[in-house]
């Protein structure tokens, strides 16, 4: 058995790892990066798995679309990574690229399978809840007498609407875990404290009457911070203010997330409506919000769209807040350069940033802990760890080199087991 690792080696971003046999070949996850050219993967797999539906993980499909694939992940997965490669289509059209339409993104939903289980000649492939994000998935495939199991982005602790993963059923001693490691060199405070730490920088922005920028992802991210909010308001854990979301792509996702209330913890599922907000508003365009307000707007690093115009026209003002959720950010991100060099740059100007700008990492990923006490319950044999930047995948490597032979690839290599 070969697995090469074309994409996601060193790096987040680019996702794909291609399982041979001498019966079938598979990709797992076919993702593109987002300041890259997309890159061009090889197309000739019999099945592609898509653990969750982040274009880092998905965002290479339409590539696909001549080659009549199979395509396996869950329904919700499906559903969303429709929503962002129609987005895709959109931008790239506008820019005068038209290299893909719409009806390609609608060949890769119909080329769908949106089951748990799949077999392929002498392969069998499972989907089990990675946490993370709704309709996340680890896979573990049996082939050839060897056990493989491949985390995707995964979590073990439960957030407000999300169980975490349980370890416990996956398989045992796998001789390969193919992981992610994002934080592998993190570790965070429990959930519980960043929680109120995220509502001590609101009190005190809307103390000072400031604005309040939440740039997140459209999927998922968003929907999580607009409920957070929201029931905070209710609850009287945070005042009333003006609350925003402004992104149609989040808008539009929205409704899977009705759709598929089952996926979330039992909280959510009792409410009739739970991602119908009270204290929230959708809004289409920057200039309907009313100030001083709360906006969580995409894009999620600030590279384009109403996260990047607010944090040019919110910078300069001292009383106003930048909450940022994720804990990567890309080195070009403006995110990035705002938090580390207080300054942006806007039409060739620079501006000093005066806003406050806070970290916290209300991340779906495992950090270090849980990643050693999920390699710890595993056992593999042997442990690639992709999806994380070098020195993260260096600083886990040496945490769990009693459990494991941990291993570091690099992008192109191809492992032998
Ligand atoms: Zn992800």
């Amino acid at each position: 058995m070969k697995i090469e690792v074309l994409g996601g080696a060193r790096e987040v971003g680019g996702s794909c790892i291609s399982v041979q046999t001498d019966d079938c070949k598979i990709a797992l996850d076919y993702g593109t990066k987002l300041d890259e050219e997309a890159p061009k993967l090889p197309r000739n797999f019999d099945a592609v798995i898509i653990s969750h539906a982040h274009l880092d993980h998905s965002g290479s499909l339409l590539n696909l679309s001549d080659n009549n694939p199979v395509i396996v992940g869950s329904k919700i997965t499906r559903d969303v990574t429709n929503e962002l490669l129609h987005d895709m289509i959109k931008i790239q059209n506008e820019e005068g690229n038209f290299q893909f339409y719409d009806e390609d993104a609608a060949k890769i939903s119909e080329a769908w399978l949106t089951r748990n289980n799949i077999a392929l000649p002498g392969m069998a492939i499972q989907l089990q809840s990675a946490g993370h994000v709704a309709g996340a998935k680890i896979t573990s495939i049996e082939a050839e007498n060897k056990k493989i199991v491949y985390t995707g982005d995964f979590c073990l602790h439960d957030t407000e609407i999300l169980e975490g993963c349980n370890p416990e059923t996956l398989p045992r001693e796998p001789d390969v875990l193919i992981s992610e490691c994002t934080y592998g060199g993190k570790t965070r405070p429990p959930r519980k404290q960043l929680i109120n730490h995220f509502y001590k920088q609101v009190s005190k922005t809307i103390e000072r009457k400031g604005n309040i920028l939440i740039p997140t992802f459209a999927f998922h991210r968003t929907q999580e911070m607009a409920r957070r909010i929201d029931q905070a308001m209710e609850n009287g854990t945070l005042p009333r203010y003006n609350v925003y979301t402004i992104s149609n792509l989040a808008h539009r996702i929205n409704r899977y997330f009705q759709e598929n209330k089952r996926l979330f913890t039992q909280e959510v599922q009792k409410q009739e409506h739970p991602f119908q907000y009270r204290h929230v508003k959708h809004l289409n365009r920057t200039r309907q919000i009313r100030e001083p307000a709360i906006v969580i707007a995409t894009s999620g690093f600030g590279h384009a769209g109403a996260s990047l115009r607010l944090l040019t026209q919110w910078a300069e003002d001292p009383r106003n807040s930048v909450i940022l959720t994720s804990g990567f950010l890309p080195d070009d991100s403006p995110l990035k350069q705002a938090k580390e060099n207080r300054t942006l740059k806007d039409n060739g100007e620079t501006i000093t940033v005066q806003a406050e700008i806070e970290q916290i990492e209300l991340s779906g990923h495992a950090d270090q802990n849980e990643l050693i006490q999920f390699i710890n319950n595993l056992k593999p044999k042997k442990t690639i760890l992709v999806h994380g930047e070098l020195e993260q995948a260096q600083a886990l490597q040496e945490k769990i080199s009693q459990i494991t032979d941990a291993y570091i690839p690099e992008k192109g290599e191809t492992i032998n087991i």
